[in-house]
């Protein structure tokens, strides 16, 4: 049996983490009260299977985008859902739609920060712990899991 080993350099170990675009994607714009109470309204309409609510929630989250949008920032409508309330695969896609309007982001609205984060990871060892860091620009924790070279 042989064993393929790669000795990694750390310039190759920067470069393999930068070959990965991580950037800074802004301060959350929503209270955390407000944010768990509309993942719980989520949970509800996703257990009886309502799409017609999921829109209705949808909406109200589209709208509240709107207040928060940066000057001349085009959300864009509200998608029409024509979906099958009882495929897996289109809660899946219905979660892909609602979560991130409700955990609300800067870039969502034309408010990213934009701050490349590679330059965290690479200013710190490749251990495999996980570690937090506040964002330099914004102060938006940033939490990642450092690789690990073999
Ligand atoms: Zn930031």
């Amino acid at each position: 049996m042989t064993t393929q080993m790669k000795d990694w350099t750390r310039v190759q170990q920067d470069t393999h983490v930068r070959s990965i675009e991580r950037t800074c994607r802004g301060p959350l714009l929503v209270d955390p009260e407000i944010e768990r109470v509309n993942f719980d309204r989520w949970y509800v309409l996703e257990e009886l299977r309502d799409v017609d609510g999921v829109g209705g929630l949808l909406g109200e989250l589209y709208e509240n985008a709107k207040q928060l949008a940066a000057p001349g920032f085009k959300l864009g409508a509200v998608p029409a859902l024509v979906v099958d309330p009882n495929d897996a695969e289109t809660w899946e896609y219905l979660r892909r739609l609602v979560f991130p309007m409700i955990r609300l982001r800067g870039d969502k609205v034309g408010k990213p920060c934009g701050y490349d984060q590679n330059q965290i990871v690479v200013a710190h060892p490749y251990d495999g712990e996980t570690r937090q860091v506040p964002c330099p620009d914004c102060d938006t924790l940033f939490v990642w899991t450092s690789p690990v070279f073999y």
